[in-house]
Order: C-alpha cells, then sequence, then structure tokens
C-alpha cells in the first residue's frame, strides 16, 4: 500500500510573476481514503498533479511516497506508480478489446499470460459500469463509456496510486454524475486524487480541499463544506 505527503508544496511556473501557482500546500493519499481536489479554474489544480507526477519541479516542499522524495525517483518509478486519467483520453481507431489490450506494458514484460489479461480486463469492465461491447469500434461510443475505457485501461496494471483530473468535465451532468459513482466504486481500494471544479457527486469522498489562487482555504468532508439548499 502506498501514501503520498505532499508537504508545503510550491510550484512557480518559469518566468511567472507574483504569487506561486501552488503556494504551501499539504496533503495526504492513503489507500482506501478518497480525497477530492476543488477549485475554480487558474487555483492550482493541474500544477499540483503536474507536480506529483514529477512534471513540475518544486520551488519548496516536497512530494513524497512512502516516505522516499519523488525527487530521488526515476522518472520511470514515478510513472509506474501514479496513473493519470484525464478529460480526454486517448482513444485508438479501433475496436475497445484493442484500446485495453494495447494499454500498457507487454503482457510478456508484466509475465502476464493471456487468460490472465482477460480474465482482468472482464473485471474492470464490469466495476467501470460498462455496458458497451467490447468489439465495438472505439469511434462510436459515447464520452461516458469512453471514460470508462480509460479508467479499466488505467486500472489493469494496478496502478498503486490513480490521478484523476476532471475525468467527467467533457460530459452533460447525468452522465458525469452515473461516471462519477461508478469511479468512486471501482476506485474504492486505492490511493486516488480526484480533482474536479464541481462539488456535486462528492458526498463519497472522505477529504474535500478546496483550493484558491495556490492555497488550500477549506477542507474537510462533503456536509461540512455543501450547504444544501
Ligand atoms: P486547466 O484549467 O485544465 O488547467 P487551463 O486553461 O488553466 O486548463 O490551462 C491550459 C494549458 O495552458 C495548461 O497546459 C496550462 O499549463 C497552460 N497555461 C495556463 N495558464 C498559463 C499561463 N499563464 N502561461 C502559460 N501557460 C499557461
Ligand atoms: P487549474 O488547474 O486549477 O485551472 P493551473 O494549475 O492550470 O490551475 O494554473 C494555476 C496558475 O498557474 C494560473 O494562474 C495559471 O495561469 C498559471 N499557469 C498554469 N500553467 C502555466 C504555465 N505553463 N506557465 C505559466 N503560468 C502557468
Amino acid at each position: 500500500p502506498l501514501t503520498v505527503e505532499v508537504e508545503d508544496l510550491v510550484v512557480r511556473h518559469p518566468g511567472a510573476q507574483g504569487r506561486p501557482a501552488v503556494d504551501g500546500v499539504s496533503l495526504t493519499l492513503t489507500p482506501g481514503r478518497r480525497v477530492a481536489l476543488v477549485g475554480p479554474s487558474g487555483a492550482g489544480k493541474s500544477t499540483l498533479l503536474a507536480a506529483l507526477m514529477r512534471l513540475a519541479e518544486p520551488e519548496s516542499g516536497s512530494v513524497r511516497v512512502n516516505g522516499v522524495d519523488i525527487r530521488e525517483l526515476a522518472s520511470d518509478d514515478v510513472r509506474t506508480l501514479m496513473t493519470g486519467l484525464t478529460q480526454d483520453p486517448y482513444i485508438f481507431q479501433t475496436t475497445l478489446r484493442d484500446n485495453l489490450r494495447l494499454a500498457g506494458p507487454d503482457a510478456d514484460d508484466e509475465g502476464l499470460t493471456r487468460a490472465v489479461r482477460e480474465a482482468r480486463l472482464e473485471h474492470w469492465v464490469e466495476r467501470t459500469g460498462w455496458d458497451t461491447e467490447l468489439g465495438e469500434d472505439g469511434r462510436t461510443v459515447s464520452g461516458g463509456q469512453l471514460q470508462r475505457l480509460a479508467l479499466a485501461r488505467a486500472l489493469l496494471y494496478d496502478p498503486p496510486v490513480l490521478l484523476l483530473d476532471e475525468p467527467a468535465e467533457a460530459l452533460d451532468e447525468t452522465t458525469a454524475d452515473g461516471l462519477m459513482a461508478d469511479l468512486l466504486d471501482a476506485t474504492h481500494d486505492r490511493t486516488t486524487l480526484l480533482v474536479t471544479h464541481r462539488l456535486s457527486g462528492l458526498e463519497r469522498v472522505d477529504e474535500i480541499i478546496v483550493l484558491e489562487e495556490g492555497r488550500v482555504i477549506q477542507r474537510g468532508p462533503h456536509d461540512r463544506l455543501v450547504t444544501e439548499p
């Protein structure tokens, strides 16, 4: 099990004036505890994710995985540890089954037999709320199904840490709510950080961190942060 600790993280974009994009953020990700990072556009969410994936260098503070600073890890190791799911995943122009097969490392490298991979594939497809035939063309299915495909593809190789960057952003509200419920089900035992700018659908998240201008302005469970109308 993996714990990710972000401590007093400050990230400034090269050449940017004024306040750092991430200005002293601390958070802890542990397995099975769902954390959502919420905030308006420009709050620093993407920059924080970039620092977690070692795509942005902190000015100060640290990101530690089980106590080891990610600056001490090889980029390949960071990539294996943390898998992201973005709002617009890349889908190959072929069947959904092929999209899942083409994902990730070679079966031989992983030492997985074809039967094991197929079984895992079926497992994740079911867990993500999939309702599409795997033989169907990836170009013809809905956005919500494509996001489920992208998640199943990410989960196929058991990434210890999942970073979900606005996975429901491109979808209408009903589809988005259904997808979010399925994502939370499928990832309930993972170390997960969900980034979104909408508070809806976050009732089942353990901690919501509200970011504004690079700083945490509020944090806590859903019922403490959201006043129902
Ligand atoms: P998001 O809200 O999804 O992060 P943005 O619209 O903020 O999307 O940013 C889109 C892209 O533009 C990102 O790659 C981001 O790094 C880049 N970007 C955003 N603001 C600036 C800026 N002031 N200068 C240069 N690049 C920027
Ligand atoms: P969010 O993901 O919450 O929309 P970002 O992390 O994209 O926020 O942006 C945080 C701040 O950093 C914003 O002020 C944005 O304009 C700025 N920014 C983002 N990317 C870049 C970049 N590549 N260069 C300079 N400034 C950037």
